[in-house]
């Protein structure tokens, strides 16, 4: 391992903000998913949800960029337990819906925990979903069309969460405990050797400051 590499490593995830996250329900475009995972990539999401009916999640790498290695994937099999997972673990999850509750987007205290719910291509976030959440927001728009792309409304309001918490010093300070960093490091680090490691159902050795395995 480079040790140039390992501190871009490291560096990328000190930025992880492991409580930020997007929830898609039913969002089945391998290109749009791609989409919202390069954006999560980008703005330091550590890890993204997951509901689809119909097929499984599929990504389109070139829409990616081989973001999908660096956003890990929870996928659920049904909104309701997507949601209370969420909300059980103190996240506050607002619905990306336009209802006559919603909000703007820019109202929202992105530095308390917060997950994203983001609703299918065709038909939006479900009526079940809706209800579930701890809210709505809206991204105000003045066309004649009415609704963005899934994945440009995940980083209109994603990248807003990335101010409020960069202005709030979120990304000044390590925000995943030891035990995940250690962990996802060596899982970047050294991809093919952890596998080996969980397959054998054995822990990761330690790394030393250059990323040399101990
Ligand atoms: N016809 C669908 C509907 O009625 O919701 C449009 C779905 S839109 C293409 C896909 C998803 O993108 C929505 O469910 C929502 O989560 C998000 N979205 C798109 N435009 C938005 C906006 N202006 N404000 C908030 N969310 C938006």
């Amino acid at each position: 391992m480079l040790e140039r590499r390992y501190q871009r490593l490291q560096e990328v995830l000190n930025w992880r903000q492991p409580d930020l996250t997007v929830l898609t329900e039913d969002v089945h475009k391998p290109h749009n998913i791609s989409a919202i995972i390069r954006t999560c990539d980008a703005v330091g999401v550590f890890e993204i949800h997951s509901v689809n009916f119909t097929d499984e999640l599929l990504t389109y790498s070139q829409v990616a960029k081989g973001s999908e290695k660096w956003v890990h994937i929870q996928t659920h099999t049904e909104i309701k337990t997507a949601i209370t997972y969420l909300q059980q673990r103190g996240f506050q999850v607002y619905a990306a819906h336009l209802s006559d509750v919603s909000i703007d987007y820019r109202q929202i205290d992105y530095t308390r925990p917060t997950g994203i719910l983001l609703g299918a291509e065709k038909w939006g976030v479900s009526e079940e979903a809706a209800e579930l959440v701890d809210g709505h927001l809206i991204i105000p728009m003045v066309g004649m069309v009415q609704s963005l792309n899934v994945s440009v409304a995940a980083a209109v309001i994603l990248f807003e969460a990335m101010r409020q918490r960069q202005a709030a010093g979120f990304y000044d300070q390590v925000r995943l405990d030891p035990e995940t960093y250690q962990r996802v490091i060596f899982e970047w680090s050294y991809p093919d050797l952890a596998a080996i490691y969980r397959e054998k159902g054995e822990t990761y050795p330690p790394l030393g400051p250059e990323g040399e395995i101990l």
